[in-house]
């Protein structure tokens, strides 16, 4: 089930790919494995997939202690200060950094762990006041900020768009991440590039990937419904 449900997937993303010019190698399939056991992410581990994403501290650190040591684990859900300390020690990719304050915080484990941790800059892109992220118009002095970071490194931002059938709207959210990441080029420096774009569920992935996404968040399409969330 798993299996052909990842085969599927890979083979849309080729097609959206074709469709828009695009080459598939540069759009990474991160399967978010919240809610489902160990036994399930196995699955998509044996068809694959080596990226895995979850939303909370808890069940990413419960996971990430038993499952092969070459799954890149990415945090993607909304972090705090004194639950930063839990998942340094494996944790590859956070994609929902929206403060400076918890790049200090991630330095700083990361540090004493001698790691190297991977974030991303989560941009409140909808406009709705319970989706997380930054305003846009603070992005510059994160990303300063992060410009002195040796520990840690930005690579390109992150955004939900809105819970919607309006398509278009969703698609306008898209574009304005890629804006975004296109109009802050200039804050590049040794440890911060805009490279990625981590957008798109399994209900919008399609327009995602036409918009530029690099990296796709997949739950639902790779692992059936969630019985809770
Ligand atoms: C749950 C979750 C996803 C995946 O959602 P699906 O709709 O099941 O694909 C993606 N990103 C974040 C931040 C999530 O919490």
């Amino acid at each position: 089930m798993i299996t052909s449900n990842i085969d599927q997937i890979n083979n849309r993303i080729k097609n959206i790919c074709e469709s828009c010019g695009r080459e598939p190698e540069h759009v990474r399939l991160v399967a978010i494995s919240k809610t489902h056991p160990e036994e399930t992410i196995r699955e998509a581990y044996d068809a694959g997939i080596r990226d895995f994403g979850e939303n909370r501290v808890q069940e990413l650190t419960s996971k990430m202690n038993h499952l092969p040591s070459d799954v890149i684990w990415h945090m993607v859900g909304t972090v705090q200060t004194n639950k930063i300390r839990d998942m340094v020690h494996r944790v590859d990719w956070v994609h929902s950094i929206s403060k400076t304050k918890y790049l200090k915080e991630l330095e700083k484990r990361a540090a004493r762990l001698d790691r190297h941790i991977r974030v991303l800059i989560q941009v409140n892109i909808s406009d709705e006041d319970q989706k997380s992220g930054c305003d846009p118009e603070s992005l510059p002095d994160i990303l300063e900020y992060a410009a002195g970071l040796k520990h840690v490194s930005v690579h390109g931002l992150m955004g939900m768009a809105s819970f919607t059938d309006d398509r278009d709207l969703i698609r306008r959210q898209f574009r304005l991440l890629r804006e975004l990441r296109d109009n802050h080029r200039g804050y590049e420096s040794e440890t911060v590039r805009l490279d990625e774009l981590s957008m798109g569920m399994s209900g919008d992935y399609d327009i995602a990937i036409e918009e530029g996404a690099t990296m796709i968040r997949l739950g639902s399409t790779v692992f059936g419904k969630r019985e809770y969330d």
